[in-house]
This record gives structure tokens, sequence and C-alpha cells, in this order.
């Protein structure tokens, strides 16, 4: 079965103007996606819909969907110092929530075999009650909990290998062990969270993973720990569904990292991911996070959507 493309053009209507997050990571994705013609022709095309309230307030309060329609209907430009936003951002990142919801409808109902998430803005730092670190709406959290409000999906990984900790997701999730949430991170780094005793708590004690790496790590390292994480989710809670929390920004060359992953290495962490998915005979789904770099970031990521389609 195909893999899913889920994207909406309106994604580049939310302008950030010099920031390193903004429209033209999408427009250099879309370009090396449609020069592949073999890959682009074999992409279900999937177009999102805006999440709904129900969908957003399983991870987020009403509180701050109404702080950030006001702050986008009264024109401000920034949620936060690092946060920018413009009026119609409000709309937007509740359509990128929707890819997600999208996503998990098109593998669940069987329509393809995984999906990717060309979604803008990305969303795992934000955390229930604030937006923060470019990120609006939690995209893979809402994706997560909607798999299991509408298919009854027990188990969902989140697996990050954005250069950041998701401390959003982290928080979303930290007593909850029905989802369990891993990541590689530069660390010390931004958002200061995610080190290893950062475990759960309650219930959810043993299903939060972090696995932090100093700048500078080896990428045949950061590949062995992430095998690790993997079987430890494996043996902890096999999932039912997987999402990868997939931010391009650990690459080597970011201007926001300082991590040494390639191309390559990305491919065989996707490889992983879908052996594990296979194994457990489950789906995977990837939403796009970070990922800086404009002179690589169109065939990293190209590198990576090829890697889910041959594990299709
Ligand atoms: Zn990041």
């Amino acid at each position: 079965m195909p893999t899913g493309l889920v994207y909406d053009p309106a994604y580049l209507e939310h302008r950030t103007g010099r920031h390193p997050e903004n429209a033209e990571r999408l427009r250099r994705i879309l370009e090396a996606l449609e020069r592949d013609t073999k890959l682009w022709e074999s992409l279900v095309k999937i177009s999102p819909r805006p999440a709904e309230d129900q969908d957003i307030t399983r991870c987020h309060s009403s509180r701050l969907i109404d702080h950030l329609h006001s702050l986008c209907e009264s024109g401000e430009s920034f949620v936060d110092t690092d946060t920018v936003i413009c009026p119609e951002s409000y709309g937007i990142s509740r359509l990128a929530a929707g890819a997600a919801v999208a996503a998990v409808d098109a593998v669940m109902t069987g329509q393809v075999d995984n999906a990717f998430a060309l979604v803008r803005p990305p969303g795992h730092h934000a955390t229930p009650d604030t937006a923060m670190g470019f990120c609006l709406f939690n995209n893979a959290a809402i994706g997560a909990r909607y798999a299991q409000a509408r298919y009854g999906v027990e188990r969902v990984a989140i697996i990050d290998w954005d250069v950041h900790h998701g401390n959003g997701t982290q928080d979303i999730f930290y007593s909850d062990p029905s989802v369990f949430y891993f990541s590689t991170h530069q660390y010390p780094y931004y958002p200061g969270t995610g080190s290893l005793d950062e475990r759960g708590k309650g219930k959810g004690e043993g299903f939060n993973l972090n696995i932090p790496l100093s700048a500078g790590t080896q990428a045949r390292l950061h590949r062995e720990v992430f095998i690790q994480g993997l079987k430890i989710i494996e043996e902890k809670s096999p999932p039912d569904l997987i999402i990868i929390s997939a931010g391009f920004d650990s690459g080597r060359g970011d201007p926001l990292g300082g991590l040494m992953l390639d191309d390559s290495d990305f491919s065989e962490m996707t490889g992983q991911v879908l052996d594990l998915a296979d194994k457990h005979s489950v789906r995977a789904v990837s939403i796009l996070e970070g990922g800086y770099n404009l002179s690589a970031l169109g065939e990293t990521v190209r590198n990576h959507i090829q890697a889910l389609s041959h594990g299709a």
C-alpha cells in the first residue's frame, strides 16, 4: 500500500518574515518531492480539514485556544519572543493539527500504509496551556489522542527525533501510560527540559523516555541509542500506533542544532520505526517538526518520505 502525503497550501500563509521557521521550508520540500517524479506520483495526496475544538481540547486548554484566537484577531505578531504569528496563523495552526487527524484517519482506515504530514507551524513544544518555541498547537499529541478517541487505539508511541526536546508532548502525556513519549535531543539546549530522569509520573512513570545527547554526538552513537529506545518501547509498551515527531534540525549543519545526522541516518531510523510497526502489525504516521537548513531540508525530507514509501 502507498504512502500518504497530507498537505495544504495554506501552510505557506503562516507568515513569519525572516524567522527560521518560514514558508520557504515547505517550498523547498515540495520542490524536492516534485522533482522526484516517481516518488511524487506514488504518494496519495490527502487534504486536511481544520481540527475541531474537541480534537484540540483533548490536549490543550480552552484558554489556550481562546488566547491564540484573540492574539491573531488583534493582529499581534508574537506569542512569545520566539514564536511569530500573523492574523491567519490561528486558522492555519488548526489546519496543521487537522493534518495529524487526517494522517491518522488515512492509516487507520487502510487508505494508505503510512503517511507524512507536511505542515507548519510545528507542534512539539506546545504544552497544554502554552504555545511556545514556534509551536501553537501540538499536532502529534492531537493525532495520538484522536486515534485513541476515534479508533479505540490503546497504546500510542510518539518518537521524537527533533534536535529539541518536545517538552509539550512530554507534558501532555506525563501521567498517561497509554502514550509512550520517546525523545532523542541535544542537551542541555532549548527548551531546557529532557533529562534522563524525567520518566513520567504516577501511572505514567516509565512511559516517558528521554535520551539527551551532547552537541556533536557522532551519528553512529546517536543511531545506537535510538535503537535502544525503540527496544525499550517494545518491551514496556508495544504500540498500536506509532507517530514520528519528525524534526530534521537534528541533521548535520542545521543552523539551530549541533547534532550530526545525515540523510542516510534518517532513512535508517525511519526503516527501524517501520520495522517496529511491521513487527506489531501497526501503522505509522510521521509529522514534520523542525528543520531549518534550507539548502538541505528538501532532499532530507524527500529521503525520509522515500524510506516511508519503501517500507510500504
Ligand atoms: Zn526543533
